[in-house]
């Protein structure tokens, strides 16, 4: 039967992007009924450096997002990675499985490594291997994720193959991505090729879920564009990167299709269209944000949500984990 896990790493505050690409495709999922788990990989987080009072803080505020954009913890398991064992257990064997071939084509380390890779973390090269065991150690078969996350859920599927095939058995399943809707690669405001991060050091080239009506404003106002007016057809936005991603942003904020929306604004500058933008992403966001400020009151009700939800995980993910550790042949009770 099916189940989704997904997770998100508190590295940050929320952006759009997350919002978009995520938050909303596991509220849909939740909705359609199926079992879903939504985690808060604080594990992952760390492969790059987090002050420890900061982890807290963005462990909870994202939590917060997950109750406030429509995670209901009576239907979706919701919990922090940290929390649940079995995750760094099964990736410890996974890290045994995964070539180093397969983990060097990887475009999120050699993205986050930069130039001087010799300085990254040994958690940051590893990472793709935690996160296949974050989705296996559940057997779920999907993983709704963002654009940029496509290469590591097929890293997965291989890892599970390989595993399979190494000791001859069909015990892990192939995980399916789930990308979908109008906008899986929001771009980052100030450059159209650079996808928007919640660790991009430039605040402007995000909107963050926690961001006031005039801040989200003077964001959408100030976004890179080209000197254009918006064409009426898809077509005419072939090489206008910013114009695409703003179409894309209204879209989705709008639940349409981008067609759609240049029927109606093609045509128009810029100057016109940006307002009509914000006055959206403000009418979305700013219910979320709320509700948000309204949870982070009460971080004992948020920790208890992450305590409740760590106990149902790990009731999931033990037994899974047990059966592995048998098919490798460790000797335990
Ligand atoms: P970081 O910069 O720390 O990597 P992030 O903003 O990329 O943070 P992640 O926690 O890495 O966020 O990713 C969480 C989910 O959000 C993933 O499913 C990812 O694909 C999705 N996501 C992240 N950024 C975007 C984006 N710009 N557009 C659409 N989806 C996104
Ligand atoms: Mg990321």
């Amino acid at each position: 039967s099916p189940r989704v896990f997904s997770g998100i790493q508190p590295s940050g505050g929320l952006t759009l992007g997350n919002y978009l690409g995520a938050i909303r495709r596991f509220v849909d999922m939740q909705d359609s009924g199926i079992e879903t788990l939504y985690c808060v990989v604080d594990m992952h987080a760390i492969t790059v450096w987090q002050d420890p009072e900061a982890l807290r803080r963005q462990t909870r505020e994202l939590t917060a997002g997950y109750l406030a954009a429509g995670l209901d913890p009576a239907r979706s398991i919701l919990f922090n990675q940290s929390q649940v064992p079995a995750h760094a257990q099964l990736a410890w064997i996974f890290n045994c499985v995964a070539r180093l071939g397969w983990m060097n084509r990887m475009t999120q380390f050699k993205d986050k490594a930069g130039k001087n890779a010799e300085k990254a973390s040994l958690g940051l090269y590893a990472y793709p291997a935690l996160m296949a065991a974050d989705i296996l150690v559940y057997h779920a078969t999907h993983v709704p994720v963002g654009e940029d996350q496509k290469q590591h859920v097929e890293l997965t599927r291989d890892i599970a193959a390989k595993f399979n095939h190494d000791f001859g058995t069909e015990f892990f399943p192939m995980t399916e991505p789930v990308i979908e809707g109008a906008a899986t690669r929001v771009m980052s405001l100030r450059d159209g090729s650079k996808k928007m991060s919640k660790s991009d050091p430039s605040d402007a080239s995000r909107i963050n879920m926690t961001d006031d009506a005039d801040a989200i404003s003077s964001k959408i106002r100030k976004a890179r564009t080209d000197p254009d007016a918006l064409p009426s057809e898809i077509e005419g936005l072939e090489g206008r990167p910013e114009a695409r991603n703003l179409l894309n942003i209204y879209a989705a904020l709008a639940d349409t299709t981008v067609a759609e929306v240049l029927a109606e604004v093609g045509g128009q500058q810029f100057s016109e269209f940006k307002p009509k933008l914000a006055d959206l992403a403000v009418a979305k966001l700013a219910p979320i944000s709320t509700e948000m400020a309204r949870l982070m009151q009460d971080p004992a009700e948020i920790d208890a949500v992450l305590r409740a939800g760590s106990e149902r995980a790990n009731a999931l993910a033990a037994p899974i984990l047990k059966r592995t550790y048998e098919i490798v042949g460790m000797v335990g009770a």
